[in-house]
């Protein structure tokens, strides 16, 4: 279900060599994501990161976030998630900290030609109600859909501190390199699920086993 070309090399490629006037660039492409995507002039994402930089920074409190831009409530439509540094509320109501993890994350594993998709972010509580809802229903019960969705008022993606990685081979990846950029697998039963949680020493601690399961 997930992509696992890395298809936005090609219009990156095009917006470099476009400003740079050289072609061949696919390795620089692929190591400068992050730069290439943040110093865009053209791009409209610099007053709404900003603005989504002081509401993350608020993200500690229990204050639910109310980010600006596409997506408001942080819903991503497409089953195959948005790219990591995307002009979207998912995108910008993350804690700038963690956006800027993802985003490295991302820019190394694009250099081993894996393609690090944002499935989901920041979610308004509204969302997260609705998500949580959905999932009683699915489950059949509050207790097993806890397990999987957590209320608005714990759930680390309202506050910005959390963010689901897709493809799965993508997720893996992340499992696996993500604590070199402070990126922690925090649920046992969500190997897509990432916080920054990994200690000076580049550790991440033992995964809950699952939303339940933390304090
Ligand atoms: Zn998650």
């Amino acid at each position: 279900m997930f992509a696992t070309h890395p298809t936005w090399k090609t219009p990156l490629v095009i917006a470099i060599a476009g400003t740079a006037l050289a072609g061949g660039l696919v390795l620089l492409a692929c190591s400068g994501l992050s730069a290439a995507a943040s110093t865009d002039p053209s791009g409209p994402t610099g007053g709404v990161d900003g603005l989504a930089g002081v509401l993350a920074g608020a993200a500690g409190t229990d204050a639910p976030l109310e980010a600006p831009g596409p997506g408001g409530d942080g819903s991503i439509d497409d089953e195959n998630g948005i790219a990591v540094d995307a002009d979207h509320a998912a995108i910008a109501g993350l804690a700038p900290e963690l956006r800027a993890a993802v985003q490295a994350a991302a820019a190394r594993a694009a250099e081993e030609g894996i393609e690090l998709r944002v499935t989901s972010g920041w979610r308004s509580a509204e969302l997260q109600e609705t998500l949580l809802s959905d999932a009683i229903g699915q489950y059949g019960s509050e207790s097993e859909a806890r397990r999987w969705v957590d209320t608005p008022e714990r759930s680390q993606h309202v506050v910005g501190d959390a963010v689901d990685i897709g493809g799965l081979e993508a997720a893996l990846w992340v499992g696996q390199h993500g604590s070199e950029f402070g990126l922690c697998q925090t649920y046992a039963n969500e190997n897509w699920h990432f916080e920054l949680a990994a200690d000076a020493d580049g550790v991440c601690p033992m995964p809950y086993a699952d939303a339940t399961d933390r304090p």
